[in-house]
């Protein structure tokens, strides 16, 4: 990134007024009405998203979350709301938030041109959902908004000249293990176990021309909140959406773990400290519904949408790895 570039981040009262500027909120608005109009249309009920809690989602692949002091408790500013998802739906079955999250993500993250340290996720979960409903339901979500976009507004598309079709359904489907090959054959190898890092991911994203899902994960790469399959508890039921054209990841979800005794034999293996999960163990205990459910990354989907080059460009107040802006 370009020395320029961040430093008008710190005056971004100016860059605010810029045509692209206008242009990106307006569409990002429309796109978080349809999101929303969709969902509900879907029988979806729309939730107040946590902000802080005694614990968030561990599974942010090497950020770091911020811890506040509550009252002489730690509580941490949510880096998911996943548990609390879990929560929702033992009283709601389908729900969704628009919610924030704070993820102080690793200083070289400025270059992948999608990290942000402050964002927010269309988070949406299913009660005795698959994770296969989940996946045609982000699909149709996705289709839905871009037709909407693309309707309204072609000026403004034609202005960002951004070429955006509506993908073809069902998207093309690769497991974990299929994709690391693919990588193996662009020349990038990478542990079988681990996550796909952000250039090969995106070495992925720029081979394709449609969005496309990567699915069962090893269950080592991945939090303790995603489901085993039963016939192999070494991949998960899970997914990742990755956007066309170097974009790169759009979605992560899947299906949940639910059941107390297995929830805490994950935590163990993946080294979690368990006192932390007080309330959250204690509610598995309780006993609560399967379920299934995914997050969007809003800026990501705008950035896509409008075929932003940086994802500081596709919020308001964009706030980037190691940089002090309003
Ligand atoms: P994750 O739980 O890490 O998979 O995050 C869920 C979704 O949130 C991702 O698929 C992205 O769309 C979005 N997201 C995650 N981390 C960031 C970030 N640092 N900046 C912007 N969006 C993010
Ligand atoms: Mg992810």
């Amino acid at each position: 990134m370009s020395h320029e570039a961040l430093e008008s981040l710190k005056r971004r009262y100016l860059t605010l007024r810029k045509a692209e500027a206008v242009r990106v909120l307006k569409i990002q608005d429309e796109l978080l009405s349809e999101i929303r109009a969709f969902l509900k249309g879907e029988g979806f009920v729309e939730i107040l998203a946590p902000i802080i809690g005694p614990v968030t989602d561990p599974g942010i692949r090497g950020a770091k979350q911020v811890s506040i002091d509550y009252y002489g408790a730690n509580f941490k500013v949510m880096s998911s709301m996943i548990l609390y998802k879990q929560m929702m739906i033992t009283s709601l079955p389908e729900i969704f938030a628009l919610s924030p999250n704070i993820r102080l993500e690793p200083l070289e993250t400025v270059k992948t041109r999608r990290h942000l340290t402050e964002f927010r996720q269309i988070d949406v979960e299913v009660a005795h959902a698959t994770y296969k409903d989940m996946m045609k339901l982000g699909e149709r979500m996705l289709c839905h908004t871009i037709t909407v976009i693309k309707k309204k507004f072609r000026k403004e598309l034609d202005e960002q000249k951004r070429v955006l079709e509506v993908p073809k359904r069902p998207f093309k489907k690769y497991a974990h293990r299929e994709a690391l090959e693919i990588l193996k054959n662009l020349g990038i190898s990478v542990d079988y176990g681990l996550e796909i890092p952000w250039n090969g991911e995106e070495a992925l994203s720029k081979i394709h021309k449609e969005p496309f899902w990567i699915t069962d994960f090893p269950v080592t790469a991945r939090g303790f909140y995603y489901m085993e399959h039963e016939d192999n508890p070494t991949i998960l039921k899970d997914f990742d959406l990755i956007y066309p054209e170097g974009f790169g990841e759009a979605i992560s979800g899947g299906e949940r773990e639910y059941r107390h005794d297995r929830v805490v034999k994950r935590m163990r293996k993946s080294g979690e400290n368990i006192s932390e999960y007080g309330w959250y163990l204690d509610m598995l205990r309780s006993g609560i519904p399967p379920s299934a459910g995914f997050g969007i990354g809003v800026e990501r989907l705008t950035r896509f949408i409008c075929g932003l080059e940086n994802i500081w460009d596709a919020v308001p107040f964009p706030k980037v790895a190691g940089f002090h802006s309003p």
